[in-house]
C-alpha cells in the first residue's frame, strides 16, 4: 500500500471532538502515514501532536486553517509548514479568536431574537478554551434540545444565508496570505469545491497560494480533476485530507478515506 498522508483535520483545540492524542488512535486505526491537524485560528494542537508523534509511528506537520472574505463569502486558507511560534503570526491568532467569541456572542443575540433560547455560556461550555465557531453552536443548540440535530442547526440558522448567519471578521486572502508569509511555510486553497468559483479561485492563485486543497470529502470526481487540471496548469502543489472533526458530523468514517500519497507531501516540503 502507499504510505498515505490526511493534512486536514480538527482537535479539540478548534471545533474537532478528539484531542491530539485521539486523533492520532485514529489516524493509526486508518492506516495514516502523515497527518496535519488543521485547527482553525488555534495552534495549540501542533506542540502536543509533534511530542507523542514518535511513539505512534506517525509524521505530523504543522498546521492550521484560517478564514478570509472574498466579497460576502467566507473562504478557507490551510497554512503547513510554518513557524507556529512567531510572535506575530500568534499575537494574529489571538485576535481572530477574540473576534470569533464576539460573533459567537452576535449570532446568539440573532437566535435570541428568532425566539431561540440559547444561551451564550452553554456554547462556550461546548467550546471551553477552544477556538470558537459555529460547530460549537450547532451542538449547543442539540444539547439544549432546541433542534433535533446538528445539521437542522445549520440548515435552520447557522448556514450561510440562514437568520443566524454572521460574518466574521473581514480579512482578505491577501492580507491573510502576507501575514503568514512571516512565518514561512505553504498556504493552500481549502476545499475549493464548496463555495470557490474559478474567477475566485484564479484572484486567489494571483494573491499567491501556492497549492490546492484537490482532495476532500465534498469534491466529486469531477472537482477532483478540475481542480488537478488547475492545479498542473498553474504550477501548483496539490494537497488533500478528511476534514475530520468527529462528534455529532456525520464524517465518522472520513478518516482514511481521504488522503493523498506522502509523495505529494515531499514535494510540499521541497517547494518550501
Ligand atoms: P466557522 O469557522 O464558525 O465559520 O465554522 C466553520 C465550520 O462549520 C466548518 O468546519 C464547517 O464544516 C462547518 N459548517 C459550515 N457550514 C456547514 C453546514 N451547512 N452544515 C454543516 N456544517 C457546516
Ligand atoms: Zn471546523
Ligand atoms: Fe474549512
Ligand atoms: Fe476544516
Amino acid at each position: 500500500m502507499q504510505s498515505r498522508a490526511d493534512l486536514h483535520m480538527h482537535s479539540t483545540y478548534s471545533d474537532g471532538t478528539l484531542t491530539p492524542p485521539n486523533l492520532f488512535q485514529r489516524a493509526k486505526e486508518a492506516g495514516l502515514s502523515v497527518i496535519s491537524i488543521t485547527d482553525h485560528d488555534h495552534v495549540g494542537a501542533i506542540d502536543e501532536a509533534t511530542a507523542i508523534a514518535r511513539d505512534w509511528g506517525i509524521e505530523v506537520i504543522p498546521g492550521v486553517e484560517l478564514s478570509a472574505t472574498v466579497g460576502e463569502q467566507d473562504i478557507h486558507i490551510l497554512w503547513y509548514f510554518f513557524d507556529h511560534r512567531n510572535r506575530d503570526l500568534l499575537d494574529h491568532l489571538a485576535f481572530f479568536r477574540s473576534e470569533r467569541l464576539k460573533r459567537a456572542e452576535r449570532i446568539v443575540e440573532k437566535l435570541n431574537g428568532l425566539h431561540v433560547p440559547l444561551t451564550i455560556e452553554s456554547v462556550l461550555d461546548q467550546a471551553g478554551s477552544a477556538s470558537v465557531g459555529r460547530p460549537h453552536i450547532a451542538n449547543a443548540l442539540v444539547e439544549e434540545g432546541l433542534t433535533e440535530t446538528y445539521n437542522e442547526a445549520f440548515m435552520r440558522y447557522l448556514a450561510y444565508g440562514k437568520p443566524a448567519y454572521e460574518k466574521k471578521y473581514r480579512v482578505s486572502p491577501q492580507a491573510a496570505i502576507e501575514l503568514l508569509s512571516s512565518a514561512g511555510g505553504v498556504s493552500f486553497i481549502a476545499h475549493p469545491g464548496n463555495n470557490i468559483d474559478d474567477k475566485v479561485l484564479l484572484e486567489l492563485i494571483n494573491a499567491g497560494v501556492d497549492g490546492i486543497e484537490v482532495i476532500h470529502p465534498s469534491h466529486s470526481p469531477e472537482r477532483v480533476a478540475h481542480f488537478q487540471g488547475i492545479a498542473s496548469e498553474y504550477f501548483l502543489l496539490v494537497s488533500g485530507g478528511s476534514d475530520f472533526h468527529g462528534g455529532k458530523r456525520n464524517d465518522q468514517d472520513a478518516l482514511g478515506r481521504f488522503f493523498i500519497p506522502t509523495s505529494q507531501v515531499d514535494m510540499i516540503r521541497h517547494r518550501l
